[in-house]
């Protein structure tokens, strides 16, 4: 019987909502919810072809074991089974913290997913957590919890109400941005203009956002922090600071006197942007009734984006446009999470990591030292890792010295729709469920939300195979490690016998089920999930209300909001050494990052058709000038070198790129991915060869990894005779195998 069913899309943070046309069990198509309360009919290609990531063959669908370099399927009973003995033994050998994890991006779409999986290895007493975070983000969770007192106040931009949007780094018509809710991008931003606003996007690229709306302001890689040390002292200067405002914050003065030095004629020399175009974007913000500044991965892969998340959100904060309708508003939900989050972890003092000292970020460390932790011997060094929901041999720096040091792991699990590329490495591969298999709320865009909803979604069609969910398969793994989640006999039990489905002798009521979260997520917005079921595409929230933040929410002492937390100073005096770096001559092009249409991150070049033709491969795009003076024309490859490794990729010459800038999308190279088999096909090469890893490689307050404004040289790939000695050396092989 065919019908349509409500659900959404969980592949970025726009949520967007789809329905699902299933006919005898199987998902025939996928299209844009035109009821759904906020997207409305809008999705994007990867939403609706998720059908094809869903249905393909490639996607594992009972455990493997690597025996002999080849994957044997096994029994579920038997996977655990070893997978637990072989825990047991290494830390019994090597202790708790010879355990490790990493968690990828998918997991932040489902609220029991990520939880599960840090119960699981808290459960073993190790505490080597690492995820995508310090890939993306974690800038904004420092910063967050020292200037509001909690990680999860992320103020939101109110796009539909405001009169000036200044976007550094971010590219939202592909995007559709992150730590805010975006579906149909560019209309909403297009609206902005249309209500006689402005709308600014800065960046190394001309993006497809800028070829659309907005004017566009070219700013050389990995400076936004310059633009923001000049656009915070002329909030001083111009006498623009809310008084209001001030006597709720601490370190307004210390704040003014950092700033003081960067006047607009210093920080152009070093950002490219003309003293007259950063004055007008300035003018634009502090007349508008209602702005805001917004910043993503092209500011937060720097090496200062903590330092720049800091300065943009004092701006915000100072000028008057935070806890404002038309500038940015903290959702109430967030001050009841962030409550509960510091109730929780009251009294415990964060560890620092074995290597390099980096102190973790809501629990993990950087993916950035991974390599230094499972390579440097001593107690604590890592002999075994779960993967969840990731690729880290595709997604995290220095991918080739990262390839080396997981082959010396003593165990490697992943859990995964499919046998990526890290997958292929492993000892045992776990199979999971997709977002249409189960249900779900969107939780984890919830604080995000400039309109704020609820929805509730029920699974679209059964689990495919052997598949089962995350939190399913971590109650096992703890199950079979002989650990317990929470250190609870009695929590390990209930858990587990509630895992066992049918063979279970516990009533059905009294089993633990994701629902029951659900519903407390529904209770948090004062609702409960009957009433949000009742409304499948969607039920609309109160609106975050203005002025109940500032100086009444913030999770503080006195509730003031610091604008000069003693880390971030301490950090701020590296500026002028960064600035002198940054304004030296260069022999090389700095290389930015760029997200693709049909991409996202590293999981779905396996969709045949957004891989075919000449979208087999990324490319990297130089500007005019610097393809005449390198010699390479558009087609031609090129050779990218850094210190860390090297790759080759066709050019495309556009004066989309400033001038010594290449920008080059990331998530390619999947040529020894043979269980991905239209991936493996495809002939892009890993921007990741090229970036750097280890402790001095990161940014010191958040571990972020320095993944935009590396410098790179690249060249001609020359004659015959070298592409012939070329052929076998790595990482260079695969890419020849591939063409
Ligand atoms: S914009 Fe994001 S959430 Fe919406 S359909 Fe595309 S990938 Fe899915």
């Amino acid at each position: 019987m065919a019908e349509s069913k409500a659900t959404f899309c969980r592949i970025c943070e726009a949520g967007c909502g789809l329905i699902a046309e299933v006919a005898d069990g199987r998902v025939t198509k996928l299209r844009p919810d035109e009821a759904h309360v906020v997207s409305r009919g809008y999705a994007c290609v990867k939403g609706i072809r998720y059908t094809e990531v869903h249905a393909s063959s490639d996607r594992v669908e009972t455990p493997l074991k690597r025996v002999d370099g080849r994957f044997v399927a096994i029994s579920w009973a038997d996977a655990l089974r070893e997978i637990g003995e072989r825990v047991r033994s290494i830390r019994t050998q090597h202790g708790d913290q010879s355990i490790g994890m990493y968690v990828g991006n998918p997991a932040a779409f489902s609220l029991p997913h990520p939880l599960f999986a840090q119960m699981f290895l808290a459960s073993l007493g190790s505490r080597n957590l690492f995820t995508s975070g310090s890939q993306d983000c974690n800038n904004k969770f420092v910063v967050a919890e020292a200037m509001y007192g909690s990680a999860l106040y992320q103020p939101v931009p109110d796009i539909d109400h405001m009169q000036c949007f200044i976007v550094l780094g971010a590219n939202p018509a592909i995007s559709h941005m992150s730590f805010m809710q975006l579906p149909r991008p560019v209309e909403r931003l297009k609206a902005i203009e249309k209500r006689g606003g402005k709308v600014y996007l800065v960046n190394p690229r001309r993006t497809e956002t800028a070829a659309q709306l907005g004017e566009h302001v070219f700013i050389r890689p990995d400076c936004d922090v310059f633009l923001l040390l000049s656009f915070a002292r002329e909030l001083f200067a111009r006498g623009r600071v809310d008084p209001f405002v001030a006597k709720a914050c601490e370190g307004v003065d210390e704040l003014a006197r950092i700033v003081e030095p960067w006047t607009s004629e210093r920080t152009a020399r070093v950002t490219g942007i003309a003293v007259a175009t950063l004055d007008a974007m300035m003018d634009h913000y502090f007349a508008a009734n209602g702005a805001a500044l917004y910043c993503s991965t092209g500011v937060n892969q720097g090496k200062h984006g903590s330092l720049a998340y800091w300065l943009l959100n004092a701006i915000n904060a100072l000028s008057g446009n935070l806890d404002k309708r038309g500038g940015l508003l903290v959702p109430m939900a967030q001050t009841r999470a962030a409550k509960a989050v510091k109730s929780m972890s009251r009294g415990l003092t964060p560890i620092p990591s074995r290597i390099g000292g980096h102190a973790p970020v809501l629990g993990s460390y950087p993916a950035g030292i991974l390599a230094d932790e499972i390579e440097t011997s001593g107690e604590g060094q890592l002999r075994a890792m779960f993967v969840s929901a990731g690729n880290p041999l595709l997604s995290c720096p220095n991918a080739q010295r990262l390839d080396g040091a997981f082959r010396k792991l003593e165990l490697l699990v992943t859990i995964d729709l499919f046998r990526n590329e890290t997958g292929n490495l492993a000892d045992y591969v776990l199979p999971v469920t997709s977002f249409l298999e189960r249900e779900d709320v969107p939780l984890s865009v919830n604080g995000f939300q400039p309109l704020p909803y609820l929805q509730h979604v029920d699974a679209v069609v059964a689990p495919r195979a052997e598949t089962r969910d995350e939190w399913w398969i971590f109650v096992e793994l703890a199950r079979a490690s002989a650990s317990r989640i929470m250190g609870s006999r009695l929590l390990q039990w209930w858990l587990a016998a509630s895992a066992s489905g049918d063979r279970s002798w516990l009533p059905q009521i009294m089993r633990f089920s994701p629902r029951l979260m659900f519903h407390a997520v529904a209770l948090a917005h004062k609702t409960t999930l009957g009433r949000v079921k009742a409304h499948p595409h969607g039920v609309l929230l109160a609106p975050h209300p203005p002025q109940t933040f500032i100086g009444k929410r913030v999770l503080r002492k006195d509730k003031k909001l610091n604008l000069a937390p003693p880390e971030l100073v301490a950090h701020a005096e590296n500026l002028a050494l960064f600035y002198e770096e940054q304004t030296r001559a260069r022999q090389g092009l700095l290389m930015i990052g760029q997200r693709e249409k049909t991409s996202h991150n590293s999981w779905m070049h396996n969709v045949e058709a957004f891989v075919r033709g000449p979208r087999s491969t990324n490319y990297l795009t130089v500007h005019p000038d610097d393809a005449r003076r390198l010699q390479v024309e558009p087609g031609q490859i090129a050779s990218v070198t850094t210190k860390a490794g090297r790759i080759c990729v066709p050019v495309r010459v556009s004066d989309e790129v400033m001038a010594g800038v290449v920008s080059l999308p990331h998530g390619w190279g999947h040529q020894r991915a043979d269980g991905l088999s239209i991936a493996r096909d495809t002939t892009g090469a890993n921007a990741n060869v090229l970036t750097p890893d280890g402790s001095d490689a990161v940014e010191r307050l958040s571990g972020m990894a320095h993944l935009t404004g590396v410098e790179v040289e690249v060249q001609p790939w020359l004659d015959a005779r070298e592409r012939e000695a070329e052929r076998d050396a790595e990482p260079l092989s695969a890419f020849f195998r591939a063409r």
